[in-house]
């Protein structure tokens, strides 16, 4: 036990880390606290990423292994954590809602997920899902969360972080009112070549978020993923690749880059089958994901 889990240390740190989101100067200000106050601040100085996946939020009956009015329930759960650790931001690795018939029933199943997703934290980031956009065209998806793109990046505490989206035909088509087959997924040529400038444009150890997998060659694999690993590879900065979309625990190495993929939150019925996870980054690029529930830990260099 150290004394960043004794029963006053939470609000330290929750404190501690607004401080640091608002003006950076934690730091300084720590050099001045009490040991124990301090180590608290180290430890929220850390750069912690809540993580979660195919949450498939609609309020319809179980389908199969798919409970979909559960996922609130198991949000909740997550949110709980992500507080009580003091998270830096928070990413959805998409499906985070399941379709509808009628858009007005998809939109509203959104406004009722994303409202306790977005209470979470302010620093969200959405990855879109073949399911967020099944019903609902991107810009009405990115809309209703207050997103402005599909795909970007954006820099923490030193770290680059990319924001993929491979909601795309092979034609170049963008997803979006049931026009597409969900195994024809594909990042297309003009993404590929932002992608190749993002990653020319930083010196920052990188981490990409996708949905559908960029490892496999099988339905849940981005068709044309030797393309963006290739990218990836040439950057010599990525360590690791985050995703979702096939629902299982799975990690793999190709060239160096680590591919993570997580488990759904929507997959089984009851708390027991609830899935998510916080990701640490050390400076020296050694990656920790604490897994919770279904959700297992991992740690890789
Ligand atoms: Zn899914």
């Amino acid at each position: 036990m150290t004394d960043s889990h004794s029963p006053a240390a939470p609000t330290t740190e929750r404190l501690g880390r607004r401080a640091l989101l608002r003006n950076g100067t934690l730091l300084l200000g720590a050099a001045t606290l009490p040991v124990a106050a301090a180590s608290a601040a180290d430890d929220t100085a850390r750069l912690r990423v809540g993580l979660v996946t195919d949450l498939h939020y609609a309020d319809k009956p179980a389908a199969g292994t798919r409970h979909y009015r559960e996922t609130r329930g198991k949000l909740a759960e997550a949110a709980a954590e992500f507080e009580r650790q003091g998270i830096t931001c928070l990413v959805e690795l998409g499906d985070l809602i399941d379709a509808a018939e009628e858009v007005e029933t998809e939109q509203r199943y959104l406004q009722t997920i994303n409202r306790e997703f977005s209470a979470i934290c302010d620093d969200r980031h959405y990855v879109l899902g073949n399911h967020c956009v099944d019903t609902l065209m991107k810009e009405e998806f990115l809309g209703s969360v207050g997103q402005a793109k599909p795909y970007y990046s954006f820099d923490r505490q030193g770290f680059h972080f990319v924001v993929l989206d491979s909601c795309f035909r092979a034609d170049g088509q963008p997803y979006g009112r049931k026009n597409f087959q969900w195994t024809d997924a594909n990042v297309p040529q003009e993404e590929l070549e932002w992608l190749a400038a993002d990653l020319a444009g930083t010196d920052n150890q990188t981490i990409v978020f996708a949905h559908q997998r960029l490892d496999v060659s099988n339905n849940h694999g981005v068709k044309n993923n030797a393309d963006v690993r290739k990218i990836l590879e040439a950057s010599g900065n990525v360590l690791a690749v985050f995703q979702g979309h096939s629902h299982q625990n799975d990690l793999k190495e190709i060239h160096g880059i680590h591919y993570c993929t997580l488990v759904a939150m929507v997959e089984g019925s009851g708390e027991e089958n609830n899935g998510y996870a916080t990701m640490e980054i050390q400076q020296d690029g050694t990656i920790q994901l604490k897994g919770f529930r279904k959700q297992a830990d991992r740690e890789f260099v």
